[in-house]
């Protein structure tokens, strides 16, 4: 794929040698791969690597992705996130054309092929409980023990489960289980539950069905009969692939598909785990799934991430089978990388301070043309109102400048970005002594910000003329954790950023009134905005994105230099 398309050149990884290896090699004359989400979420970033794997691979090689939810508890599973999951792929770039399936299209197959292994002596039903089930399993160093009910003969077992089937016992009576080997160096082969009772409604089935295959009695057969080849995994499935295999050799597959293992996604100051997240969620901690500070693709996006920037994060990050943790300044980095060459440029003031300029005249308002962006010279630009009363940043101005300080003072002349060169005389104070406004004065022969003297200020200040300035809600996110490795000391929720977001009421230029919601921006000098969702007409409300510096490219800087 080619810069082109959006889509970042693949770097090859020990994933596709195999899979160019097996198109060489005549293995497969076309690559199936499936992305399986369980819908008991929202997706995060690190569905995205595997989002980016799955899908990558096909427009790469030739053939397809195919979307499979793993609908196989109905507990957890609702419609909702069906829904999302489906939006979140599909804004990630990404399309499973007619290949979307459901664990659950297979309920009636995969009952069949359980009565095949009962029938073969390979699966009886278990009475035990899921508690004495766990007792008799053994450890990694002691064998586990064999169920009294593990050796009924086939009819009993085809009796028991069909009465599973039927509804005959309460959750938990019964489980189906394969027979294979209680004395297993692999715990995942000591005779692993396959269907359990669960008396719920199913978002697909409804009331047909009360028993549920696991998800390693539902996964592995999925596959084949989907014809995936490859079907790519994180690596704590590695222990299970036995298991796949097993259930594959012993049942009339319609095809055979392996499984490979790759690294999970783990970031720093970050959580990705599906059950903290909907924590997070209920206990109120953030503002829904898709809050800006989440590590879902829909909070990324509507904290303005591009899904451009996370498409070449995954590039970047790459597939390999070591466990490591991707610092999350990698991340910002290929989202400012995206940004940098995006996003217009636009003038808002986080912490307004009054500017009068004594000697412009009252009541006159003049257009500037302001650049949209520098990176790219066809953006453009856009006219600025300018006028006698502006604001300016509160924290581009010193009373007393401390040493470096270059911005504004009382005596020193700043040029405004686009406009004119000030100098401010003297300052308003507020009963408490608190500066309030700058008296100012500006110099007309500087018009767009050149000084015909060629004098040149050591600051230049971005800005808002005050009366068409638009008032705006600023959200001001950070990390949502406050160190890099949360949880780390036990209690992860202690680690929540009391800091992680911020709200102050500021002012835009007039140009973004009318401000497109998931629209991202960049405030000169502040870092990189995008209109939230919760925006009104008239109440606009602005979520920072990332601020400009980045800490990752300096870093990286140094250790090239
Ligand atoms: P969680 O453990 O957070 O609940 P999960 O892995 O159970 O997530 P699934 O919906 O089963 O969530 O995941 C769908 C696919 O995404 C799986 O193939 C899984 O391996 C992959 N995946 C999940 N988390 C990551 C991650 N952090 N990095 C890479 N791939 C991941
Ligand atoms: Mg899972």
């Amino acid at each position: 794929m080619s810069g082109e398309t959006g889509f970042p050149a693949e770097r090859s990884d020990f994933i596709r040698e195999i899979v160019a290896a097996d198109l060489r090699e005549g293995r497969h004359s076309t690559v199936v791969t499936r992305f399986p989400p369980e819908p008991n979420g929202y997706l995060h970033i690190g569905h995205a690597k595997s989002i980016c794997l799955n899908f990558g691979i096909p427009l790469e090689f030739g053939g397809h992705c195919n979307l499979r939810f793993d609908d196989t508890n109905p507990l957890k599973e609702e419609q909702e996130y069906l829904d999302a999951i489906e939006a979140d792929v599909r804004w990630l770039g990404f399309d499973w054309g007619e290949h979307l399936h459901h664990a659950s299209d297979y309920f009636g197959q995969l009952y069949e092929w359980a009565l095949d292994l009962i029938r073969a002596g390979r699966a009886y039903v278990d009475d035990l409980s899921a508690d004495d089930i766990r007792e008799h399993r053994g450890t990694l160093t002691e064998p586990g023990r064999e169920s009294p009910w593990r050796n009924r003969s086939p009819e009993e077992n085809l009796d028991l489960f069909e009465r599973m089937r039927a509804g005959e016992f309460p959750n938990g009576a019964r489980v189906l289980r394969a027979r294979i080997d209680m004395a297993s160096p692999n715990l995942n082969l000591r005779d692993p539950v396959l269907y359990r009772i669960v008396h719920a409604p199913h978002p697909r089935t409804g009331d047909a069905w009360c028993i549920y295959p696991t998800y390693d009695f539902a996964h592995g057969q999925s596959d084949a009969i989907e014809g995936v080849t490859h079907s790519l995994c994180t690596l704590e499935f590695e222990g299970h692939r036995p298991l796949y295999d097993w259930l594959l050799d012993n049942l009339p597959a319609p095809s055979r598909p392996r499984q490979y293992e790759f690294a999970r996604l783990n970031l720093t100051y970050t959580v990705l785990s599906k059950r903290v997240l909907l924590q997070l969620v209920n206990e109120g901690h953030v503002r829904g799934w898709d809050d800006p500070r989440m590590p879902t693709i829909s909070g990324l996006r509507r904290r303005g991430f591009p899904a451009e920037g996370i498409r070449s994060f995954a590039t970047e990050i790459g597939v390999s089978r070591n466990d490591s943790v991707v610092e999350v300044g990698v991340l910002e980095h290929a989202i400012r990388d995206v940004l940098n060459r995006t996003a217009p440029r636009r003038f808002g003031v986080l912490d307004p301070l009054r500017v009068v300029i004594e000697n412009y005249p009252e009541g006159q308002v003049e257009e500037l043309d302001a650049v949209n962006n520098p990176e790219d010279e066809s953006a453009g630009t856009r006219p600025v109102p300018f006028g006698r009363e502006l604001y300016i940043e509160a924290d581009d101005f010193r009373e007393e400048p401390p040493p470096k300080f270059f911005r504004l003072s009382v005596g020193r002349e700043v040029r405004l970005r686009s406009a004119y060169f000030i100098t401010c005389r003297d300052v308003v104070k507020d009963a408490a002594g608190k500066v309030v406004e700058l008296r100012c004065t500006f110099d007309p022969a500087t018009r767009g910000g050149d000084a015909p003297d060629g004098r040149r200020p050591k600051a230049t200040l971005h800005w808002v003329a005050a009366e068409q300035a638009v008032p705006a809600e600023i959200r001001l996110y950070d990390h949502l954790f406050s160190r890099p490795d949360p949880g780390a000391d036990d209690d992860l929720f202690a680690d929540l950023s009391p800091t992680s977001e911020v709200v102050v009421r500021g002012f835009v230029e007039p140009s973004l009134a009318g401000a497109r919601v998931g629209e991202t921006v960049q405030f000169e000098r502040l870092g990189y905005f995008c209109a939230d969702p919760d925006s009104r007409p008239g109440a606009l409300v602005f979520n920072r994105t990332l601020t400009l510096k980045d800490t990752w490219a300096r870093l990286q800087a140094r250790q090239g230099g």
